[in-house]
């Protein structure tokens, strides 16, 4: 369950202080310049394989940055899809001989578990692509009546030279675009499209894939509006801060931009932040090399806030390798931490937390903040009283984890 943390509530009207944090769009860390209510949408998991430490050190972020913002006075709605159809899911459901679905639910299932396991703040509301057909066929056919598409075989593409900003977002050249299009799901080769990287919006479906009707006739979505649907469905026009891997800034989200700021002629979103990806022991983790460490194997193996710790360690925007020997040595961090604040109940202020706070409003310094606490709890074995405790516990608290327990 959530655990509140009444005894760190900052009122914004009483603080100064704002979060800074590098926006992808910007090219440059921010002030994160907010109202009270705070709306977030972060891409989910497609849910046909577990909880990767990819997956973990992504929400993680969010989940840091959505404390420090609550912390701050903030609510924040945070809004997390399930792509449960997807030209990845239906391949999977077809190797193992079962329903898309239930793969879904099963893998939904061992996914909220972990989620729930790292102390992650609840989503607000956990849209499927399934359930949320309708607000896609939507804006595929205003789309249409834009005239920003165009149908063969079939299949409606959006045409990107009807939006003048394309790679507003990734800032990338046209053939590297082009390129990563290959790489990501695109078809740039396609001899139908316009332009190399039109992308599919709708498209038939296969004999044994899950089908919808549609104006364009029956078939399925493609990714990409999937999520400009959920987001618009749950947060409206605008929102405050989109998220995800650092691989969904080209094509997913570039293409989110175009076929959304088309529909509504509105900022599609105020800031964009990505966050980087995990490689385990020199090599991409992935899927194909079946190299990937799972989040429900290695809470077998060290307690869920050992988990968190050892991600702090890694600043949010770097790719980083993970070593199996980091486990363990969370594990004894966070028994030294244990250790150090005793039963000491929580203080309201002091300079840890302070320095703790610092440290995320400074783009998301969790390595900083997790030496700080590391810190603290040298300088308590050395000697250092009990309101240094109490400090150690709120401070580990507002980066979710709870030394109490
Ligand atoms: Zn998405």
């Amino acid at each position: 369950m959530v655990k509140e943390l009444p005894w760190l509530q900052t009122k914004k009207e009483t603080t100064s202080m704002t979060m800074r944090l590098y926006d992808t769009a910007r090219q440059e860390i921010v002030d994160l310049e907010v109202g009270d209510h705070v709306q977030m949408y972060v891409c989910g998991i497609t849910p046909y394989d577990s909880t990767h430490l990819g997956h973990a050190a992504t929400y993680l972020t969010y989940d840091l940055i959505i404390r420090r913002l609550e912390d701050l006075g903030h609510t924040v709605e945070l809004v997390r899809n399930v792509t449960d159809v997807d030209d990845s899911i239906l391949p999977k459901a077809r190797e193992l001989g079962i329903d898309f679905l239930k793969l879904a639910e099963s893998e939904m299932d061992r996914f909220s578990q972990d989620m729930e396991a790292l102390n992650t703040r609840p989503a607000s509301s956990e849209p499927r692509a399934t359930e949320s057909i309708a607000g896609m066929i939507e804006l595929i056919s205003a789309l249409e009546s834009g005239g920003h598409t165009y149908t063969i075989d079939g299949i409606t593409y959006f045409d990107v030279s009807t939006f003048a900003s394309f790679g507003k977002l990734s800032h990338l050249t046209n053939a590297e675009m082009v390129a990563l299009a290959a790489e990501r799901g695109g078809s740039p080769d396609d001899p139908r499209q316009r332009n190399a990287l039109d992308f599919v919006l709708w498209q038939p479906s296969a004999d044994d894939e899950p089908r919808w009707d549609s104006p364009f006739g029956p078939g399925r979505p493609g990714w990409h509006i999937e999520c400009s649907a959920m987001s618009m469905d749950a947060l409206g026009t605008t929102i405050d801060i989109h998220g995800g891997g650092g691989d969904l800034i080209f094509p997913h989200h570039e293409c989110e931009i175009a076929q959304s700021e088309c529909v509504t002629g509105e900022l599609f979103s105020r800031y964009w932040v990505h966050a980087g990806l995990v490689a385990y022991q020199g090599t991409k983790m992935s899927k194909s090399l079946g190299n990937l460490v799972f989040v429900s194997d290695l809470r077998q193996k060290i307690d869920p806030r050992a988990i968190r710790l050892a991600l702090m360690a890694h600043h949010y925007r770097s790719d980083f390798e993970w070593f199996d020997e980091e486990g363990p040595q969370a594990q004894s961090d966070l028994e030294w931490l244990v250790r150090a604040a005793g039963d000491a109940d929580p203080v309201s202020h002091g300079p840890l937390i302070d320095e703790v706070r610092s440290a995320l409003d400074d783009d998301l310094d969790a390595p900083r903040a997790r030496a700080a606490l590391l810190a603290a709890a040298q300088s308590i074995e050395d000697g250092a009283g009990p309101p240094h405790r109490g400090c150690l516990v709120a401070a580990a608290s507002l980066c979710g984890i709870d030394l109490r327990e």
